[in-house]
């Protein structure tokens, strides 16, 4: 189901794969959702505190900066501690999603997804939110 309101939400990836970014745009956008990509853990830092998006999908295994750090950055500054985070990963290690809740994320989206999947745990975390 396509979003309605007039405001739409922003929904900001970091993720150090092009191609993924670019596949969650395609899907986002087609549902009305403001996508916006990072490549990095530092430049999702930055987009976080300028942009103000509605949801952050982030991605863990990055280089430099990855995704837990990034996660606590997040969390410590107040001006980004309250933006719901989903992690996005390739990693099934139960024990990974387990500290991915602990750590306060969300959601939990394990790639590959199916397009459907993506909108459906999206649309889900808007509709808990509101
Ligand atoms: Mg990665």
């Amino acid at each position: 189901m396509k979003q309605k309101d007039e405001k739409l939400k922003k929904i900001l990836i970091i993720d150090d794969d092009e191609d993924i970014i670019s596949l969650i745009r395609i899907i986002l956008e087609n549902e009305n959702y403001t996508v916006i990509g990072a490549l990095s853990g530092d430049e999702g830092i930055k987009y976080a505190l300028k942009e103000k998006p509605d949801l952050i999908l982030l991605d863990i295994m990055m280089p430099g900066t990855d995704g837990w750090e990034v996660m606590k950055m997040l969390h410590t500054d107040e001006k980004t501690r309250k933006i719901p985070v989903a992690m996005l990963t390739c990693k099934t290690d139960v024990r990974d999603k387990l500290t991915g809740l602990q750590e306060g994320a969300i959601d939990y989206i394990t790639k590959p997804f199916s397009p459907e999947e993506l909108i459906t745990r999206v649309n889900k975390i808007f509709k808990i939110l509101t």
